[in-house]
């Protein structure tokens, strides 16, 4: 045979693993390469070790809460050694699950990192071997952003160091105002730590809602988080055994750990891409077609290294329409609009489709729907926190764009709202949906009125 492997995927997450898997099963010969832990970022070091830290975190505010309900907590402590090592353990199971799934669908793996030599070959680093196939599909998705040049940078950890961390940090300071930011706010707030975020915008949650965000923002800082924005760290020192930060206010903050949460860039370095002639962006991010080809007729990319919609569920559905495009014969391409995303901070957002402002954009008149409201389960407690919720129309068709919710359980009621949005349902066909009662979701079918249209 000319070559070694129909295919050979580099990076075995979640998109790489479904499109190996998928590939392997159609009667490919599949080789897999992972630098690092199979199951990839969302397995390993995001959103299911993440989840868990926010499940973790979620006690403190109700022991507070169950008080007006009659119970009493008394001497409630945390240890992180438990919740980190019980959150490792699962993510070992999983791990090993996704390499049982890789072997049973007669996918070869190799542990170590690989690097293109040319279209058709790859080199194994550890081994040293190169191996040819005829097709090669680049799945290695993002790495966290650093603040390169920054004084001190070595004191500071990303989100890849904080589910290890060897002790838990009484106090931390956190930079960047995206959705991992936030949510790791909110982690350690709610684990105890005295929290602070530190944005160089003047908003968080770029690329939200702008309702949403402003909620978020009021609602975080309720919680005891300090926001400060529009502000950068200038140096981090160590001071004993904590550290010194200094920002471009002047300010200097004591903290115990500093978390750099600025974004993640396409990972792609070093990566040999060049040497095949495959297409970059400004960002380094491969550029694909709709059926995640890049320049190079061998070589293809899906997942966060090509920097379209950077979450799992996109990741998986890129790796499985390469594989059903390319070995089962069934060109699929993928839609990328309309996926639903949510975001774990306190309250919880859950959001698809257009914001406001891009809908305006876009589609020119629309009609906003909104409710900010104290849910019923705050009621007792007299927990202040608010739900918002928040349905963009276009005003033409009654078409809904956009359903975008910040409270309890929003990232489940989005995930079913993503259903109308992307069957084109209009508002009308929405409302005619009776209410479930007593729910915070019977809300959302119930908003009658159009609001003044501009973000609060
Ligand atoms: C803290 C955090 C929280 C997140 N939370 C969510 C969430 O709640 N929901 C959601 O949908 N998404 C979330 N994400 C995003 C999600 O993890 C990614 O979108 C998803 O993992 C992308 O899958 P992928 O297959 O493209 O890449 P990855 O899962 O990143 O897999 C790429 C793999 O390639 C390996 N690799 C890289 N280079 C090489 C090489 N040269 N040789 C061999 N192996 C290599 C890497 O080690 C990695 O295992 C989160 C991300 C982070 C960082």
């Amino acid at each position: 045979m000319k070559y070694d492997y129909d295919l050979f995927v580099i990076g075995a997450g979640s998109g790489g693993v479904r499109a190996a898997r998928i590939a392997s099963l159609a009667g490919a010969r599949v080789a897999i390469a992972e630098e690092y832990r199979i199951g990839g970022t969302c397995v390993i070091r995001g959103c299911v070790p993440k989840k868990l830290l926010v499940y973790g975190a979620e006690f403190s505010q109700q022991f507070t809460d169950a008080a007006a309900y009659g119970w009493t907590v008394t001497g409630a402590t945390f240890d992180w050694a438990t919740l980190r090592d019980n959150v490792q353990k699962e993510v070992t199971r999983l791990s090993g699950i996704y390499n049982t799934n890789l072997l049973k669908a007669g996918v070869t793996a190799f542990e170590e990192r690989a690097e293109l030599v040319d279209a058709h070959t790859v080199k194994l680093l550890k081994s040293g071997s190169e191996l040819t196939a005829e097709r090669i599909l680049i799945a290695t998705g993002g790495a966290p952003q650093l603040l390169d040049g920054l004084p001190g940078l070595e004191h500071a950890i990303t989100s890849n160091e904080a589910f290890l961390l060897p002790s838990f940090p009484r106090r931390i300071l956190i930079v960047g105002g995206g959705y991992v930011a936030l949510e790791f706010a909110n982690i350690f707030h709610g684990l105890g730590s005295e929290t602070r975020l530190v944005h160089r915008g003047d908003r968080m949650l770029r690329g939200f809602d702008d309702d949403l965000r402003a909620h978020m923002h009021i609602e975080t800082e309720r919680l005891g988080i300090r926001l400060t924005m529009k502000t950068t760290l200038t140096k981090i020192e160590r001071s004993g055994e904590a550290l010194r930060v200094t920002l471009s206010t002047g300010e200097h903050v004591d903290t115990d750990q500093v978390l750099l949460a600025i974004g993640r860039h396409p990972n792609t370095r070093g990566l040999g891409l060049e040497r095949a002639g495959v297409q970059v962006d400004k960002y380094g991010a491969v550029v694909v077609d709709e059926y995640s080809q890049s320049s190079v007729a061998s070589v293809y990319a899906i997942g966060d290294v090509t920097n379209r919609v950077n979450l799992t569920p996109v990741a998986i559905r890129d790796g499985h329409a390469f594989a059903d495009t390319v070995y089962n014969n069934r060109p699929t391409p993928v839609d990328h609009r309309s996926v639903p995303s949510a975001v774990f901070g306190r309250p919880p957002i859950g959001t698809v489709g257009l914001g406001e402002g891009d809908a305006r954009h876009s589609h020119g008149e629309i009609d906003i729907y909104r409710t900010n409201f104290r849910p019923m389960r705050n009621v007792l407690s007299g927990n202040p926190e608010r739900t918002l919720m928040k349905l963009v129309v276009e005003r033409a068709t009654g078409r809904l764009l956009g359903v975008h919710i910040a409270g309890e359980d929003a990232p489940e009621m989005a995930q079913l709202a993503a259903v109308a949005v992307k069957a084109g349902l209009t508002k009308k066909q929405w409302d005619s949906t009776v209410a479930l009662h007593p729910t915070a979701a019977e809300e959302l079918v119930l908003l009658r009125e159009p609001v003044a249209s501009q973000a609060q």
